[in-house]
């Protein structure tokens, strides 16, 4: 397969249709804009899983995402979509940055989820964007803009019941996006390496914070996710 793109945790090669690519999540796992990296045995392939269930049951609940269907592990298969250069970032619980920048209690919840935006360019570091700088500069359009708010709310909406059932409270994650043809759908990946993720009874990360931490048992924990959420969805 001819690859077309390279990221930081995962590979978008073509297929032999002009509209649809190839999605391989590698072991690959990285924080602090790249400057911590490390390789951990079998993390591909349980963000892949993660995500596919997240995508499936998103699509389910009347979300258009990017994801076609499941090919071998590690893999799915995704429309082509034009990316939105902006990441978003939505927060529910407080924790990381938001608790310097306000002074605020790590673990306070939030009366409305929040909504933040970032601009997809590493050689920036990510910048944090406002709404008003992003028609601005060009980014986005308003009309988008406000596509691109609300799909985020109904996905944090649809995302919290079904963790809620896996005894975890989902704290923050970042989501992506693409367009086809003007239509808006849900793009990239929904895993512990883009999501907090805090257990319920114990209170402990089961995400991508263990790496950055250094705390180790970051792919069981990942696995953990994985199988509560195997159990979740099939009830
Ligand atoms: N996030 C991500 N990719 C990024 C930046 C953030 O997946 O490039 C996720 C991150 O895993 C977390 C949420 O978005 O779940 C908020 O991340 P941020 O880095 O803004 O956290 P902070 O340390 O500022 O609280």
């Amino acid at each position: 397969m001819e690859l077309l793109y390279s990221g930081k945790a995962k590979d978008i090669y073509k297929t032999e249709k002009e509209n649809e690519v190839v999605v391989h999540f590698r072991n690959s796992l990285t924080a602090f804009n790249g400057k911590k990296k490390a390789e951990l045995d079998e993390k591909g392939e349980v963000t892949c899983e993660i995500t596919k269930i997240f995508f499936d049951y998103l699509e389910k609940h009347g979300v258009l995402t990017h994801y076609i269907k499941a090919l071998e592990e590690c893999q799915f298969l995704a429309l082509k979509v034009k990316i939105v250069l902006l990441e978003v970032v939505v927060r529910n619980i407080a924790t990381g940055s938001i608790v310097k920048r306000y002074g605020l209690k790590k673990g306070m919840k939030f009366k409305e989820p929040l909504l933040e935006y970032f601009i997809k360019d590493d050689s920036l570091n990510d910048p944090p964007i406002c709404t008003s700088h992003i028609r601005a500069l060009g980014f986005e359009t308003e009309e988008n803009l406000n596509k691109i708010g609300e799909l985020t709310l109904k996905v944090n909406d649809l995302l919290k019941p079904l963790l809620e059932k896996c005894k975890i409270d989902l704290v923050d994650f970042k989501l992506e996006f693409g367009f086809i043809d003007g239509k808006l759908l849900l793009a990239d990946e929904i895993s512990p390496d883009t999501c907090r993720f805090w257990d319920q009874d114990t209170g402990k990360s089961l995400d991508k914070d263990l790496f950055r931490e250094e705390e180790g048992g970051v792919v069981e924990a990942y696995k953990e996710v994985l199988k509560r959420l195997r159990t979740a969805v099939q009830e």
